[in-house]
C-alpha cells in the first residue's frame, strides 16, 4: 500500500512548495523508492488552460494532454516520472464532477454538501489511479488560512485519520530574519501551525524556509510550540541552484525525518551522485553563452518556467552557464534599429510559444534577423509558425503570408486545419462556445526524415513530443519552402502535419511545432536544447 505525504504551506505564498515536494520525492527515489506526485489546486478554473500566463505562470502539459499547474513541471524535472491527468485537480473540476453527478441523480435525492460530497470527491481524486508506488506526495496549493483551500484541508485531515500510519503531514513555513532586531522570528511559524491545528491537522514535519541558518535552540523552540519533534524541524536555506535543493535537504535530515515519521528503519542510503554532478556542472561551468528569448510574457519568468529550466539543462549538458536576455518582441515592431541593438552579440535567439497578435510581427523580425545573420535560431510552436511565415514572405514569393490566428492573409500559411480541409472555417471554439480544451494537446508521434539535422540531433527515427496549440503550418506550402532552402524534417506519421522545419544552409535554424521544454530534465537534457546550446557556444567563438 502506498504511503501518503501531504504538503501544505503557511505564512506566505511563493515559498516553493512544489519544489520542496519535488526535491523530497527525488530523495526518496534516490533511496530506491517509487514515487508519484500530485497537486490539489484551490482555484475555481477547471484547469489552468484558460488562464493568462501573467496570472498563473506557465500551463504545463502532460503526455496524456492535461493542462496543469506548473508545479507538475518541477515534479517531472526532479523525478523523471511523467505526470498524468490524474495528478492535478482544481476546486472547479471537483465541483464540476459533483454537480454533474447531482444532475444525473446519482445522489438519490440527498442534499449535496461540501462535507461529505465535495470532500469525498477530493479524497477519491487524491487516492485514485495509484499503481505500485511506495510514496504519493500530495501538495495542496495556496496557504493555510485561505478560504478556498478549506475543503482540501478537511479532505486531507480525514485521509490522515483513515490512512493512519500510512500518512504524514509536512508544513512549509517561513522563518524571517528581521534585520533591525538582528533576529530570526519564529512567531509566524507558530501562528501558521496553530491555524493548521485548528482545522485538525497536526504537522509531523516542519520545513522552515530561511535566509539565515536557524540555530538548534530556535528549532527546538519551534518544535516545542508546534508540538513537533526538534529533529523534525528542518531548515531550508537558500541554495545556489534549485538542483542543489535535494542535496541541501538531505544534509538537513529531511528524508530521514520523513522515513522516521513513517517508522521506516531499514531504508537504504540515497545515491545522490546524479545531483552532485548536476550541481557541479551548474556552479563550475567552463564558459557561458547568452541567449535572447524574444517573447511576450517576459516580465513574469514563471510564464516560461519549463523553457528557462530547459535552457539551463542545455547548459548542464555542455557545462556552460546560460545567460538569458528576455526581450519583449514588440520592441522590434516599433523600431528597426532595436534588432541590431538588442541582438548583436547574442549567441543564439529563441522565440517561444505564444498566442495572439500582440508582438507577432516582432517575432517574425527576430526570425528574419537570425536567418540572415546566421545566428542559431530555435522557434518553439508559435516561434516555428513565425519562422515559416517569415520564410514564405522573404523567400517564397508570398509577401502577404500570415496566420489566420490574427487575420485573413493572402495566403494563410498557418491556420486551423479545417480551413484547408473543409473550406474557410475559422471557428476555434467548441459548439457551445467553450474555449477550454480546444487545442491539440499532449504527446503525438513525429517521424524524423533521414539525412536531416533533426534526425541527427535526436538519433532516432520517431519521437513523441507534447503539443499545445490550435493552429498548424499548412503542408501545402512545403514545396515552396523546400525550394527556398527549408526542409520539413519532422512530420506527423500521416505526413500531413509539419512538426519540424529547418534551414539547410544555416548553422542551426530549427522550428518545432511541439514543446520540447516540457520533457527536458537536468539529468536528461532534451537533445534539442543540448544541441541548441552547443550551437550557441560554437557561435560565441565566432563573434
Ligand atoms: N498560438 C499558436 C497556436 O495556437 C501557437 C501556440 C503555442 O505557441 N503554444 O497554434
Amino acid at each position: 500500500m502506498a504511503r501518503f505525504i501531504f504538503v501544505t504551506g503557511g505564512v506566505v505564498s511563493s515559498l516553493g512548495k512544489g519544489l520542496a515536494g519535488a526535491a523530497l520525492a527525488s530523495l526518496l527515489q534516490a533511496r530506491g523508492y517509487k514515487v508519484r506526485m500530485r497537486k490539489l489546486d484551490p482555484y475555481i478554473n477547471v484547469d489552468p488552460g484558460t488562464m493568462n500566463p501573467y496570472e498563473h505562470g506557465e500551463c504545463y502539459v502532460t503526455d496524456d494532454g492535461a493542462e496543469t499547474d506548473l508545479d507538475l513541471g518541477h515534479y517531472e524535472r526532479f523525478t523523471g516520472v511523467a505526470s498524468k491527468q490524474s495528478d492535478n485537480v482544481t476546486t472547479g473540476r471537483i465541483y464540476q464532477t459533483v454537480i454533474r453527478k447531482e444532475r444525473r441523480g446519482d445522489y438519490l435525492g440527498a442534499t449535496v454538501q461540501v462535507i461529505p460530497h465535495i470532500t469525498n470527491a477530493i479524497k477519491e481524486f487524491a487516492t485514485a489511479d495509484i499503481e505500485d508506488e511506495d510514496f504519493v506526495l500530495v501538495e495542496i496549493g495556496g496557504t493555510v488560512g485561505d478560504i478556498e483551500s478549506l475543503p482540501f484541508m478537511e479532505a486531507i485531515r480525514q485521509l490522515g485519520n483513515e490512512l493512519r500510519n500510512n500518512a504524514i503531514f509536512i508544513h512549509l513555513t517561513l522563518v524571517p530574519y528581521i534585520a533591525a532586531a538582528g533576529e530570526l522570528k519564529t512567531k509566524p511559524t507558530q501562528h501558521s501551525v496553530k491555524e493548521l491545528r485548528s482545522i485538525g491537522i497536526q504537522p509531523d514535519i516542519l520545513l522552515c524556509r530561511s535566509e539565515q541558518p536557524i540555530p538548534a535552540g530556535q528549532r527546538a523552540k519551534i518544535g516545542q510550540f508546534c508540538n513537533v519533534a526538534p529533529e523534525a524541524v528542518i531548515q531550508a536555506l537558500d541554495v545556489r541552484t534549485i538542483y542543489e535543493v535535494p542535496l541541501s535537504y538531505h544534509k538537513e535530515g529531511f528524508d530521514d525525518a520523513v522515513l522516521n515519521a513513517f517508522g521506516i528503519e531499514d531504508a537504504p542510503e540515497p545515491d545522490l551522485s546524479k545531483w552532485e554532478d548536476i550541481v557541479d556542472r551548474c556552479i563550475n561551468p567552463d564558459g557561458e553563452v547568452s541567449i535572447a528569448v524574444v517573447g511576450k510574457y517576459i516580465e513574469l519568468q514563471d510564464a516560461y518556467k519549463s523553457l528557462s529550466e530547459s535552457l539551463i539543462h542545455g547548459g548542464i549538458a555542455n557545462k556552460v552557464k546560460v545567460n538569458v536576455d528576455w526581450i519583449e518582441s514588440e520592441v522590434f515592431e516599433q523600431n528597426e534599429e532595436a534588432l541590431s541593438e538588442r541582438l548583436t552579440g547574442v549567441h543564439a535567439i529563441l522565440v517561444p510559444g505564444g498566442f495572439g497578435e500582440r508582438g507577432a510581427e516582432g517575432k517574425i523580425k527576430a526570425a528574419s534577423y537570425a536567418r540572415i545573420n546566421k545566428i542559431p535560431y530555435f522557434g518553439i510552436c508559435y516561434g516555428m509558425q513565425m519562422a515559416v511565415i517569415e520564410g514564405c514572405r522573404s523567400l517564397g514569393g508570398l509577401p502577404n503570408a500570415g496566420t489566420s490566428e490574427f487575420g485573413n492573409f493572402d495566403p494563410n500559411v498557418v491556420g486551423i486545419m479545417t480551413e484547408w480541409t473543409k473550406g474557410n472555417e475559422t471557428e476555434t471554439r467548441s459548439a457551445d462556445g467553450d474555449l477550454g480544451g480546444t487545442m491539440r494537446l499532449g504527446a503525438y508521434p513525429c517521424d524524423l526524415l533521414e539525412g536531416t539535422q533533426a534526425r541527427e540531433i535526436y538519433g532516432e527515427a520517431q519521437v513523441h513530443e507534447r503539443h499545445r496549440h490550435r493552429y498548424e503550418v499548412n503542408i501545402a506550402y512545403r514545396d515552396i519552402l523546400e525550394k527556398a532552402g527549408y526542409k520539413f524534417s519532422g512530420l506527423s506519421p500521416h505526413g500531413d502535419l509539419p512538426e519540424i522545419v529547418e534551414i539547410t544552409d544555416h548553422p542551426w535554424f530549427i522550428g518545432v511545432q511541439f514543446h520540447p521544454e516540457l520533457k527536458s530534465k537536468p539529468f536528461e537534457p532534451h537533445p534539442l536544447f543540448e544541441s541548441f546550446i552547443k550551437a550557441a557556444l560554437d557561435h560565441s567563438r565566432l563573434v
